[in-house]
C-alpha cells in the first residue's frame, strides 16, 4: 500500500474509533491497567530484572489499590499473569470495554546506564528525540508478532517517517490524559524521590489506538543499577502503585466533581501541558541535523486577521482563539478543496508540520460556535490559542481574554 493511502486510512480509522466509543458522560467507572509486554516479549532488560516482571507486578497492584479506593471502578488488566497480548489486542480489549482510561505501565532503558529517572507519556507527535526512542522502543513490541505486517499496516515502529501519523492525534483525549498524566507524574516523583523527566508526548501505538483518554509511565530505568534495585523490589512496587492508584482517584473525584466549570480547569491544563524541555542532560543529542529544513512561510500566515472589530466589551488583550483541525507535511493552500466550507481558515508551522485552522476569534465563547461547526467535518479539532501572532496555552490566553 502507497504510504499516503496508508496514512489516509489511518486517520480515517482514527475517526470512526473517535466516534464510536464516545467518552462515558457520568464519571470515571471503568479503567484498564495494561502492564506492558510479557511473555516472549520481555521488554527492557536489566543486569538483574526484566521490565515484564516489573510491570505485571505493579499494574496488578494498582488495580487491586483502586479497587479498594473506588470500589465504584471496575478494573480490568490487558494481562494477569506472563503472558503476551498483541498490542492490537490491548487497545481491542479496552475499547470493547468502553473504559473511562487506559494506563499503561513500562519501565525505561537507555543504553547509557547512567540516565534515570520516571517520566509518564501522552499520545501525540514526539519533540525530541530522546522521546522518540522511548516510542521506537515500546512499539517495538509488535515486531515479536507473527503477522505484525498484516495487524499494522505498513507502520514500521523503527521508520521515523511512520511517526508523522500520530500528528493527526491531537484529540479530545488529549486535555484529559494530559490532566492525568500530570497527576501521576506528580505522585511519582514525589514518592520514588527520581528524577522528574516531566510528562511528555510520543507516538505509543497502543495509546493511539484506545478511544479513551491513556498515558504510558515509564517508572524509572531499569538500564540504571540504582534504579533497577527499587524496580524490582516488592515494597518499592507497592509505593509506585500507591501513586498511581492516588493519582486515578484524585483525578476521578476531580472529573466528577463537576466543579465550577472552567476557570479551575483550564488553571490546571496551564500546568500539566506536557513538556518537551528539561531533559536529563545525559541524553541530551545534539542538535539535529536530519529534520527537513522549515518550510519559508509567510509572515502573514502567523498573525491574527488585523480587520477585528471587537465588540465593546471585549477587552482586547491580542488574545485570538481558532479551531485546529487538521495538520499536515504539506503545505497546502488556506484555500485548499478539503477546507471547503470552512470559515477563515488559516495555518501555522510548528513542530516540521503545518496545522491548519479555522476562525480567528476574540473570544472564547465566539470559538466554540466555530468548533462545534467544524466538528462535523473534523471531529478531532479542538480550540487553540495565539497571542500577538505566537500560539501560547489556552489556559493562558482565557486569563488574559476569557
Ligand atoms: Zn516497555
Amino acid at each position: 500500500m502507497n504510504k499516503k493511502i496508508w496514512f489516509l486510512l489511518f486517520a480515517i480509522s482514527a475517526f470512526f474509533i473517535t466516534a464510536a466509543y464516545p467518552q462515558a458522560k457520568d464519571g470515571i467507572k471503568k479503567v484498564v491497567i495494561d502492564a506492558g509486554h510479557g511473555g516472549k516479549d520481555a521488554g527492557a532488560i536489566g543486569s538483574k530484572g526484566k521490565e515484564k516482571d516489573v510491570t505485571l507486578a505493579v499494574a496488578l497492584e494498582v488495580g487491586k489499590r483502586i479497587k479498594e479506593k473506588c470500589p465504584d471502578v471496575e478494573v480490568y488488566y490487558t494481562r494477569t499473569a506472563d503472558t503476551y497480548p498483541k498490542l492490537e489486542e490491548r487497545s481491542k480489549f479496552a475499547n470493547s470495554k468502553h473504559a473511562d482510561l487506559f494506563i499503561s505501565i513500562h519501565c525505561n532503558s537507555n543504553t547509557n546506564h547512567a540516565a534515570h529517572g520516571v517520566e509518564t507519556y501522552v499520545m501525540g507527535l514526539h519533540k525530541t528525540e530522546s522521546n522518540l526512542a522511548v516510542a521506537r522502543r515500546e512499539n517495538a513490541s509488535m515486531l515479536l508478532e507473527d503477522d505484525y505486517k498484516t495487524t499494522y499496516g505498513n507502520f514500521d515502529p523503527n521508520s521515523p517517517e511512520s511517526y508523522i501519523i500520530f500528528s493527526l492525534y491531537s484529540n479530545a483525549y488529549l486535555d484529559r490524559s494530559a490532566k492525568l498524566a500530570a497527576k501521576v507524574q506528580n505522585n511519582l516523583v514525589k514518592t520514588t524521590g527520581f528524577t522528574d523527566r516531566k510528562v511528555q508526548q510520543a507516538g505509543f501505538w497502543v495509546l493511539h489506538s484506545v478511544a479513551m483518554p491513556s498515558i504510558l509511565i515509564e517508572l524509572g530505568f531499569i538500564s540504571n543499577p540504582e534504579e533497577e534495585a527499587k524496580l524490582l523490589n516488592a515494597d518499592f512496587q507497592k509505593k509506585l502503585a500507591e501513586s498511581i492508584a492516588s493519582a486515578f482517584e484524585a483525578y476521578k473525584n476531580e472529573a466528577e466533581n463537576k466543579a465550577p466549570a472552567n476557570t479551575d480547569k483550564d488553571k490546571n491544563n496551564a500546568e500539566q501541558q506536557p513538556a518537551a524541555e528539561n531533559k536529563p542532560a545525559e541524553e541530551q543529542k545534539p542538535a539535529d541535523n536530519t529534520k527537513p529544513a522549515e518550510p519559508q512561510k509567510p509572515a502573514e500566515d502567523l498573525k491574527p486577521v488585523e480587520n477585528q472589530k471587537p465588540t465593546s466589551n471585549v477587552n482586547d488583550a491580542g488574545v485570538r482563539y481558532k479551531v485546529q483541525f487538521y495538520a499536515s507535511k504539506e503545505n497546502l493552500s488556506t484555500n485548499h478543496q478539503k477546507f471547503a466550507g470552512l470559515q477563515k481558515v488559516g495555518k501555522y508551522f510548528e513542530n516540521n508540520l503545518w496545522k491548519y485552522t479555522s476562525g480567528d476569534e476574540l473570544t472564547y465563547e465566539s470559538v466554540q460556535k466555530i468548533l462545534k461547526s467544524v466538528k462535523e467535518k473534523f471531529p478531532d479539532a479542538f480550540v487553540i490559542a495565539f497571542k500577538d501572532g505566537n500560539k501560547i496555552p489556552l489556559a493562558d490566553a482565557r486569563k488574559l481574554q476569557p
